[in-house]
Parts: C-alpha cells; structure tokens; sequence
C-alpha cells in the first residue's frame, strides 16, 4: 500500500515537471511574430483600379490594401480607405484601366 503512494506521489511530480518544462518553451516560440511589412504596397500591375477609389489618390502612389471587388482587384491607399469604400460602394465609382 505504501508502495502504491509512493508510486502517485511519482507520477504527480513527473506530471508537474512535465508542465513546468513545457510551459516557458511553447511561450517561447508563439508570441506575435514582429511585423516589418506594414508599408508594403501593392504593384499596379496587379490591380485593376488606376486610382484609390475613396480618396482619389493614383494607385501609382502606393497601394497598401485591396480587396476582391466583382471580379476585379482593388487596391487602396490605406486601410481606412478600404473601410471607408466598403461601407459606401455606390458613392465611390471605381476607375478601372
Ligand atoms: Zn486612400
């Protein structure tokens, strides 16, 4: 019977050992990745807009967002731009090429 004890006393510690050393690793390697592409824009090759829709700024400019829009590619200067389309289509006629 003392035996058995001992036994669960073993399995307990060698459980929280376990968690102890898994714990600091897996904090380790997840943690939000730095992102260095905040100002990465999108070519105009790939867009089928000539102009930021919402603001008017030509897509030559730098587009920093698009979106999928009817079969075309959208390309924005900002994020808010994008929000700001999206929210109001009609009141923003897209230029295509
Ligand atoms: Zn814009």
């Amino acid at each position: 019977m003392k035996q058995l004890f001992i036994a669960g006393l073993l399995a307990l510690g060698l459980a929280a050992c376990h968690t102890q050393d898994s714990a600091p690793a897996a904090a380790a390697s997840v943690g939000p990745a730095p992102t260095q592409d905040t100002t990465k824009t999108y070519p105009v090759s790939m867009l089928d807009n000539t102009k930021d829709p919402f603001c008017g700024m030509p897509a030559s400019a730098g587009m920093e967002d698009t979106i999928h829009w009817n079969g075309k590619v959208i390309g924005f200067c900002s994020k808010e731009c994008k929000e700001g389309f999206l929210k109001d289509p009609k009141g923003h006629p897209v230029t295509f090429k």
